[in-house]
């Protein structure tokens, strides 16, 4: 087990945000004993994984499609502490001029594409054939390492249009991680994760984050925004909402893309209905103004609901007021995200972490991941009458 006992003064310890990273901290804090405060503007815990029954019945991620994966059996066992998970292997379609292909690129989607029976080997070495020179990993943009993997037709086709959409720059300004989030597969395997362990929450994400923050020395305060100003009322400060309202966006606003998504319910007893048969239909042509669609019974396959909720996610800039999903730090003047983080190491009594007060593009598992590390030196340094620094992670890119 990973509890450590508070050794010396127990604190009283705030933390703004109620998402993971910020739950997971206050709950790690709260079993070795400090009294924790837990602060979210919104009215629900979880942030951008909440999950809430529609009034169809049907559990829907309120801010888009969370999947569950991860390579770390402390996080994995972790999470199933605070509520069962459900095998669920996540699958995604991808809709190009019409056609439907799988996605991630696999064996399947290349003879399809192309109009070939290759073979595994025979696809590597056509494949080869069409990819730019260079090694990929020594790419810096997304746009150079898919062309160095892929050949620019299936680039084009599956990647330049769905990133312009998504990101709202060109490929070229995107850094090559993210396209290095999805394989590119020679074989049948059509699972858009390769991680070992892969689950969905089976009362959803929300459930999960109350029962992490459902401990006698956990406070919650829903709806109350924590204000920087605060950090004096706490011997030590957990910031997990945005790095730039820390400082009241002095430097100007960091860059992010905000969605809007429009939902949708269809009757599952209605033949002509447009429910799609996947979980996640991915839309990769730039003239369609929608990125992906998801039909969010697929996510609670042990359920059954008489209606079908979907919801389509229109990616655009975000602007103050909006919420955040991704942030864009390539687009972003470097000046700005390094005064932003500068600030931070200057500010004593405050730690950041999280997608938001790390200003990273973060999955969830390794949101909870870097959270419980961050608690594991947080409560060592407490131990010893000392505070964790500004960032426990590398958050140099
Ligand atoms: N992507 C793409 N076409 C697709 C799916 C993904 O070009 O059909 C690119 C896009 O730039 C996206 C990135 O790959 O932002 C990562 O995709 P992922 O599904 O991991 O994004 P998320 O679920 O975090 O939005």
């Amino acid at each position: 087990m990973w509890h450590r006992d508070a050794v010396g003064r127990p604190l009283r310890i705030g933390v703004a945000g109620a998402g993971f990273s910020g739950a997971v901290v206050a709950r790690q804090l709260a079993d070795a004993g400090h009294t924790v405060v837990v602060h979210d503007p919104r009215d629900h815990v979880a942030g951008n994984c909440h999950t809430a029954r529609h009034e169809t019945g049907v559990l829907v991620h309120v801010y888009g499609p969370h999947l569950f994966h991860t390579t770390s059996s402390r996080v994995w066992t972790y999470v199933q502490r605070f509520g069962r998970f459900r095998p669920y292997t996540h699958r995604v379609s991808a809709t190009v001029h019409g056609s439907v292909y799988a996605m991630p690129i696999n064996l399947g989607t290349i003879n399809q594409f192309f109009g070939t029976e290759l073979t595994a080997d025979e696809a590597r070495d056509f494949i080869a054939d069409r990819a730019e020179p260079g090694d990929p990993a020594t790419a810096v943009t997304f746009e150079e390492r898919a062309l160095r993997t892929v050949g620019r037709e299936l680039y084009e086709a599956f990647f330049a249009g769905y990133t312009f959409k998504q990101w709202g720059i060109a490929p070229s300004e995107l850094p090559a991680s993210v396209f290095s989030r999805l394989p590119v597969r020679f074989d049948h395997d059509d699972r858009y994760f390769g991680h070992p362990y892969q689950g969905l929450p089976e009362r959803g994400y929300t459930a999960v984050v109350e029962a992490m923050l459902d401990h006698p020395g956990i406070e919650l305060r829903l709806a109350t925004p924590m204000a920087p100003e605060q950090v004096a009322e706490f011997d030590h400060t957990f910031w997990t909402g945005p790095l730039d309202a820390f400082f009241a966006y002095r430097d100007g606003y960091l860059t992010y893309r905000t969605l809007d998504l429009v939902l949708a319910v269809a009757d599952a007893t209605d033949a002509d209905d447009d429910r799609q048969a996947c979980a996640v239909m991915n839309h990769c042509d730039v003239d369609v103004p929608y990125t992906r669609v998801t039909a969010h019974a697929h996510f609670a396959p042990w359920e059954r609901h008489e209606a079908a909720v979907q919801t389509t996610e229109f990616p655009r800039a975000h602007r103050p007021g909006d919420i955040e999903y991704y942030p864009v730090r390539l687009a972003d003047p470097a000046a700005r995200t390094a005064a932003y983080l500068d600030a931070a190491r200057s500010v004593t009594g405050v730690t950041f972490l999280g997608r938001l007060g790390t200003y990273r593009y973060l999955d969830m598992d390794v949101s909870i991941a870097e959270a419980l590390h961050t608690a594991d030196v947080a409560i060592d340094a407490f131990a010893t009458g000392g505070a964790p620094p500004a960032f426990v992670v590398d958050v140099s890119h």
